[in-house]
């Protein structure tokens, strides 16, 4: 079986922050493997002020199943932390998004591949620069480290563990 290597960004505001990064990943790993994962980053809400500060962090798994599986796959995980879904960048316990799925580009209405905003956001590219530095955007066609680089997000994001 063909097994594919994806990143994934972690996100929590709501609740013991660390804790459920933690479960989370627990949770994943129960449904693909889990290659590699960054330290945990501590940054303030991107796009919607007045929420409490993310905790945030990037996990490599690989999985063999297909993106939009994946996707429902993730939804339940969130489901089971108790996400509940609001506005659009509420507060949340749990948020996992796909930021690279292998070297797919993906637009469909449920899933957009490389993640639409990941070279915003800082708070995605220290933590995936961390772990994959040489990795290149597919559509870009830039290295995370240089898609760093060239980030204008003026966000301060404070790695709080190893
Ligand atoms: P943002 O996209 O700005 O990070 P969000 O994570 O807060 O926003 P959600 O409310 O968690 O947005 O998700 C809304 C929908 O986004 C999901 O139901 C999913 O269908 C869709 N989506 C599109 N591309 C992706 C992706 N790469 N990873 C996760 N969800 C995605
Ligand atoms: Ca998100
Ligand atoms: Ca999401």
């Amino acid at each position: 079986m063909i097994s594919y290597p994806v990143f994934l960004s972690l996100g929590s505001n709501l609740g013991n922050r660390a804790g459920t990064l933690r479960q989370a990943i627990d949770l994943l790993a129960q449904v693909c493997t889990i290659k590699n994962q960054s330290s945990v980053y501590e940054t303030a809400a991107w796009g919607n002020p007045n929420q409490p500060n993310y905790l945030n962090q990037v996990v490599e798994v690989t999985t063999s199943q297909s993106p939009a599986e994946f996707l429902q796959t993730l939804h339940v995980i969130e489901n089971q932390l108790g996400r509940t879904r609001s506005g659009k960048w509420e507060a949340r316990v749990i948020d996992i998004d796909i930021l690279y799925f292998a070297n797919q580009i993906i637009n469909s209405p449920e899933l957009t591949v490389p993640h639409p905003y990941l070279t915003e956001r800082k708070f995605v590219l220290i933590p995936l620069v961390e772990i994959s530095p040489q990795l290149r955007h597919p559509v870009v066609q830039k290295k995370n480290e240089e898609l760093l680089r060239v980030c204008s997000d003026p966000s301060v994001v404070k790695r709080i563990t190893d």
